[in-house]
């Protein structure tokens, strides 16, 4: 998958989230495969709202934690990490400590703990990724689909018949010329008979 998949799938995963404020999503990658998938909120089965008078509530779990919590039996030794919005300095801190090499993200956290200058002093790979064009998704008509499947059914069982009738025809034809021959050979056996008959 190219990164720009991966940061829309980021983009998708972002949409889970109730929170207001920020909607974040995150991808961890890892030998190209995805390993887990986070968004920001309130941890499960508690009150699933992110906001208090407008403002964040501390124990939101933001969208990197999240998918580092949903990947703990896998070991993120040089994983990728994709998020729609750059880390904090908490969340920085986490992606270090599980050895996630690289981060890229599609747009820059611009609250007071800014997670990119962390990140860098401990070599973790920064890349910006412009803001994902969400193409919209294709979703397949069964209904259209089946037609167009009839419809080809149809045209084959059709082409199959014309197929069979041009056989059928082509092999008549061949006995007509055989039993033209055959009948020519048989006038010219008589024509020579009379011809030399004494
Ligand atoms: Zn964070």
């Amino acid at each position: 998958m190219t990164d720009n998949t991966l940061m829309n799938i980021a983009h998708i995963v972002a949409k889970e989230s109730k929170c207001i404020r920020a909607k974040v999503g995150a991808v961890i990658v890892k030998n190209k495969r995805i390993i887990a998938t986070g968004y920001n909120g309130t941890p499960s089965g508690t009150d699933n709202c992110c906001e208090e008078n407008n403002v964040t509530k501390p124990e939101v779990i933001h969208a990197e934690i999240n998918a580092i919590l949903n990947a703990t039996t896998h070991d993120l030794q040089g994983a990728q990490l994709y998020v729609t919005m750059s880390p904090c300095t908490v969340c920085a801190a986490h992606i270090v400590q599980k050895g996630i090499t690289t981060v890229y993200y599609s747009k820059r956290y611009t609250g007071n703990h800014d997670g990119i200058p962390y990140l860098k002093r401990h070599n973790v790979l920064c890349i910006f990724l412009s803001q994902s064009n969400l193409e919209p998704i294709m979703f397949n008509n069964p209904k259209r689909n089946n037609k167009f499947d009839d419809f080809d059914e149809r045209f084959d069982s059709t082409f199959n018949k014309i197929k069979n009738t041009q056989l059928a025809l082509g092999i008549f034809w061949a006995l007509v010329g055989m039993a033209k021959i055959l009948a020519i050979i048989y006038i010219a056996y008589l024509v020579y008979n009379y011809a030399t008959m004494p």
